[in-house]
């Protein structure tokens, strides 16, 4: 159960990267039902440029690599999204503070920072079919799992897999923020693709982040 370093981090990161890559078009297709088709783009921009800042400049710890993804993401996509993981970024960078190593408490700790800051600046609530729909689980599963002593890895594996159910459920919700709610209920039948990204994403954290 070791803790989660630096380097950890930035390969977290650049898996991160690659698996939005890999789902590129998954994302554009879930964006096109219910949005407007660019959020596997958003995504990929986003964090091919995050992993270039984060390799072409030495971090020395794991909040400083958050807090370049985040300044990255902010300033290069366009869409709500870049804003929203943004501030996630930025919220955990600060909750985690200057330590060298995070520790499963941490991490759930940087997850529910990350939450609040997308809460802050988009306003969703559970149920508004949002990526809070997946943060939100994710986050209580994850203080649970650090609550009963996980370190990183099983933190992270409890908030992917809850993020997972999250983000399946959002099928059925009628979108109340962001681009999708212009459609009324005509956004229901659909996985928000915001949503899907999230679990998406800690799933690839849980799989790079240790045994
Ligand atoms: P855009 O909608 O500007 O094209 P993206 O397609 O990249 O941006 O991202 C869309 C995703 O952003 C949605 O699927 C949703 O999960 C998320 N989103 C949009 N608005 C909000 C909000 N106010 N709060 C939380 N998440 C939001
Ligand atoms: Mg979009
Ligand atoms: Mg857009």
């Amino acid at each position: 159960m070791g803790g989660c370093s630096t380097r950890d981090v930035i390969a977290a990161v650049r898996a991160g990267s690659e698996a939005v890559t890999e789902h590129r078009d998954e994302l554009v297709r879930l964006d096109r039902e219910i949005g407007d088709a660019d959020h596997g783009e958003n995504m990929e921009r986003g964090f091919r440029a995050a992993v270039s800042q984060v390799e072409s400049a030495p971090s020395e710890t794991p909040g400083a690599v958050l807090k370049l993804v985040a300044t990255t993401l902010i300033s290069s996509v366009g869409g709500a999204s870049g804003p929203l993981y943004g501030t996630a970024f930025l919220r955990a960078a600060s909750a985690v503070g200057d330590v060298t190593e995070l520790d499963g408490t941490a991490v759930a700790a940087a997850l529910q920072a990350g939450m609040e800051g997308v809460t802050a600046r988009g306003k969703a609530v559970v149920g508004d079919k949002t990526m809070i729909d997946a943060l939100s689980p994710a986050v209580d599963a994850a203080k649970s799992a650090a609550g009963s002593g996980h370190g990183p890895s099983g933190v992270l594996a409890a908030a992917a897999e809850a993020a997972h159910t999250g983000a399946r459920n959002t099928e059925e919700l009628v979108a109340r923020k962001g681009r999708a709610s212009y459609l009324g209920e005509r956004s229901a039948g659909h996985v928000d693709p915001g949503a899907r990204s999230t679990a998406l994403l800690l799933g690839t954290f849980a799989e790079t982040t240790g045994v």
